[in-house]
């Protein structure tokens, strides 16, 4: 049987370590902040080469936190891709503010800076939106285009919060994924490259002031006492549990950032010219949160999924609906054909068993099948 992602094989692999992590927070009962979560928001900063970390719920809120300490709200306009997971908007819009599409690159499926330079220069020229900020999404495990999004934050004076939710750990110019931007977020959801056993996140900063603010709404706008509040947050916190569970996998997580490459890389070497693989640009490393394909069209699409369904290989479509065109979003006024590469992207795409431990004999079971379906 193969598995789209293999928990079950690396908990084989972590079990005596995971075991005996969770074992000691049983013991010492500090469920909530515990310890753990010290060792780990030091760890994780360390590992992206940043200043400060601060785990909290999951990814959704790690995007929320940082947006809440800038104080995101009504009438602030705020740039990402209507090719991501539903959340990257979610929250923007949560807070009142208005979400502006930018179309993504054909290659990468990240923003596309041109574009974005565009979108900016449109909502200011129609001011009804101040422009605040951007939430560059690093899909699939591969960074955005960071040297052209910093120009673009600086000159127009956006904040820029990277949603590293899939490639936290990849690399881009010798800098690691979650050290870009203002702030970044991160997401330990189970199926991410580096995931809990449960919900989890964190949101990674150089910068002093915002961590104690962001710190203050992981905990309902706590001020130096616990039942002050100084402003209005959230419960925000990532359990001590889950921070044990990382703490192990994290020892072994360039370990598996390097075998999801391999995986990668035979992918590649089997499907080119079979289907569109996927373009890693030079200078960065993925995580592969995802490996994701692109089929000729819809129907090549369908006659390939239905294929690997017959013969039991898992696969899946991220994502089905670019977010302009999500019912939720309606009201914002975009139509089809507004965002082409987004649109064709969406149509086309689906995604292969990706995860460290994925065997040559089920890659090429995979492989075999796809080759005789195109
Ligand atoms: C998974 C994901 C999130 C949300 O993370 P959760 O932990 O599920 O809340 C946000 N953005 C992207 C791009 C994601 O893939």
């Amino acid at each position: 049987m193969i598995e789209f992602i293999d928990l079950k094989e690396q908990y084989k692999r972590l079990k005596n370590e995971i075991n005996t992590n969770i074992q000691k927070v049983l013991e010492h009962g500090k469920f909530i902040m515990g310890p753990e979560i010290t060792e780990l928001e030091k760890k994780l900063a360390d590992y992206a080469g940043v200043k400060h970390a601060i785990t909290c719920s999951n990814g959704t809120d790690a995007l929320l936190i940082p947006l809440m300490a800038w104080g995101i709200g009504s009438g602030d306009a705020v740039f990402t891709t209507p090719f991501t997971f539903f959340a990257t908007a979610e929250v923007i819009k949560l807070l009142g503010a208005t979400p502006v599409f930018v179309d993504i690159d054909e290659n990468t499926y990240n923003i596309n800076p041109e574009a974005l330079e565009s979108a900016i220069l449109k909502t200011i020229k129609e001011g009804n939106l101040k422009p605040r900020a951007i939430i560059p999404v690093d899909i699939f495990g591969q960074p955005a285009d960071y040297d052209k999004l910093e120009k673009i934050s600086k000159k127009y004076n956006l904040l820029m919060l990277e949603d590293a939710a899939q490639s936290f750990g990849a690399v881009y110019n010798k800098k690691i994924a979650g050290s870009f931007g203002d702030a970044a977020s991160t997401s330990f959801f189970p199926a991410k490259p580096l995931g809990c056993y449960g919900d989890g996140g964190a949101v990674f900063t150089n910068n002093d002031e915002l961590v104690t603010v962001m710190k203050s709404i992981r905990v309902h706008g706590q001020g130096s006492d616990k039942y002050e509040n100084v402003r209005l947050g959230i419960n925000g916190r990532l359990d001590t549990i889950q921070a044990a569970v990382l703490l192990a996998k994290l020892e072994i997580f360039n370990e598996e950032i390097n075998l999801r490459n391999k995986v990668a890389a035979k992918y590649t070497r089997e499907l080119s010219g079979y289907v569109k693989t996927p373009c890693v640009k030079e200078g960065c490393i993925s995580t592969w949160a995802q490996y994701s394909v692109l089929a000729k069209d819809s129907s090549q699409k369908a006659g390939v999924l239905n294929n690997l369904k017959k013969n039991n290989i898992p696969a899946a479509v991220y994502y089905p609906i670019p977010l302009h065109l999500q019912t939720v979003f309606k009201n914002l006024g975009y139509v089809k054909g507004q965002f082409p590469v987004s649109e064709n992207v969406c149509e086309r795409i689906f995604s292969l068993p990706m995860h460290p431990y994925l065997s040559d004999i089920d890659m090429n079971t995979i492989v075999d099948v796809i080759k005789k379906s195109v």
